[in-house]
Order: C-alpha cells, then structure tokens, then sequence
C-alpha cells in the first residue's frame, strides 16, 4: 500500500477527481482519519502530514492518544459509546458520529460541559447488526433531542452494509442524504443538520458523489501495521 504520504496523496487525488466530475468543492470534505488500529506514533505522523481531524471508535483508545498527542489535533468519535463511558470522553472531544439512542442523549447532556457537535448514527441499511435510529423514528428522535441543550444535531451519519454490491452502498448513501435533507429544511435550531458522515476506505468516492462532508478513512490512509505498511 506504499507509504504514508503516498496513501494520502493518492486519496487526495481521488477525492479531488471526484469532486471535479460531480461539480462539488473540495473545501465541502473533511477527511477524517480513522486511527483507531494504529499506534500514537503512526498517529502523529498523520497529524504531521496536516491532517488534523482524527477518529477513534473507543474510549482508551481515544485517552491514550490524547496523553501523548495534546494539541493539533481535532477529535472525532465515531464508535458506540456505552452509557457509562460518556464522562470518560465527552469532554475530550471536537466531535460525536454516533448518537444512537435517547438514554445516550440524557448522559452527554448530564456531563458535558459545553454544546457538544453531534451525529446522529442511523442505520439505514435496516442490518439487525447496526446500531442507529431507524428512518421511520428519525424525526421524533430529532424532536426530543430539543430539550436536551447541550446537544447540537450537525449531521447524520451512517455505515455502509456489508456487500460488495456497490449500487446498494450508493442506495443506503443516498437515502441517508435525503433523510438530511428533510430535517436541515425544518431549520430547527437545535439542529442545522446540514453534514453528511458517510464513507469509509471502500466506498469514499461513492459517498462523496452522494454529498457526504465527513469521509472516515482508516486502512486506505493510515494503513495496516500489521501488515507493515509504513
Ligand atoms: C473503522 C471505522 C472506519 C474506517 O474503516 P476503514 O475501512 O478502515 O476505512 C470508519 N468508520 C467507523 C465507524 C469505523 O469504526
């Protein structure tokens, strides 16, 4: 998969390459890189390549960056979080991909201590193995979140299924960026809703053709350690 800076370069032109034939602005996308499988020196060498925004799926893996990476960096978090973890990071981090259920809301909103940016994880592709709101309870789920203020709706989010069938990753993106844009029209104010984080190493380029904003790109730009890339 060559090196670091050849990773990103090549994912740079890919992106660029699509926004062209799709008539959209680089400056819409925000490449977030999924270090969450790499270690914290692999880690700051991306931050050293000027990519700033960085995702990790679990709490220790988030902390233990942060103890050796304490500033540059922006902080997504894009994994399930359990309940009782919610105090362990809320307030570590720029960004939340993935809430997923009113109880979560209550806890970000019990101790944060600031407007925390979220997602809302949908899972559109209906897999039983999803965590996420359902279409169908998406609107009231947005509803309720108004009386919790310390949380603001930036966007959606969602993962792709697990199929090769590219036609229904593309359809599932799709549905996604609909489902945006029903809500971002209510111009709610505790929920703008206008991002879109879709897109992963395999189907970035099909995400970014359907208008995601947040690419979450792990193995494609960091690599696999374990498999000695460098
Ligand atoms: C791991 C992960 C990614 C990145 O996956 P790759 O296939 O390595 O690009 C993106 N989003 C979430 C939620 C993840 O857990």
């Amino acid at each position: 998969m060559g090196n670091l800076q050849q990773r990103i370069q090549k994912i740079e032109q890919d992106i660029q390459a699509t926004c062209d034939r799709v008539g959209r602005n680089r400056s819409e996308i925000t490449v977030v890189a999924v270090t969450k499988e790499v270690s914290t020196a692999r880690t700051s060498a991306v931050l050293e390549e000027n990519i700033r925004h960085l995702g990790e799926n679990r709490p220790e893996g988030l902390l233990g960056k942060q103890e050796t990476i304490q500033s540059g960096a922006i902080w997504h978090f894009i994994g399930n979080v359990q309940s009782r973890k919610v105090k362990e990071i809320i307030n570590r981090i720029d960004y939340l991909h993935s809430v997923d259920r009113m109880s979560l809301v209550k806890e970000i909103h019990k101790r944060s201590n600031q407007v925390v940016d979220c997602f809302i994880q949908v899972n559109v592709s209906g897999e039983s193995s999803k965590s996420g709101v359902t279409p169908a309870e998406l609107d009231s789920f947005i509803e309720d979140v108004a009386a919790y203020d310390k949380i603001r709706i930036i966007g959606l989010m969602t993962m792709a299924p697990f199929t090769k069938d590219m036609d229904e990753i593309r359809s599932v993106f799709r549905s996604l960026r609909e489902l945006r844009d029903g809500i971002s029209a209510k111009k709610l104010p505790h929920a703008p809703c206008t991002q879109l984080s879709m897109g992963m190493s395999n189907d970035f380029i099909i995400a970014i053709e359907e208008g995601a904003t947040h690419v979450r790109i792990g193995t494609a730009l960091v690599g696999a350690e374990s498999e000695g890339d460098v």
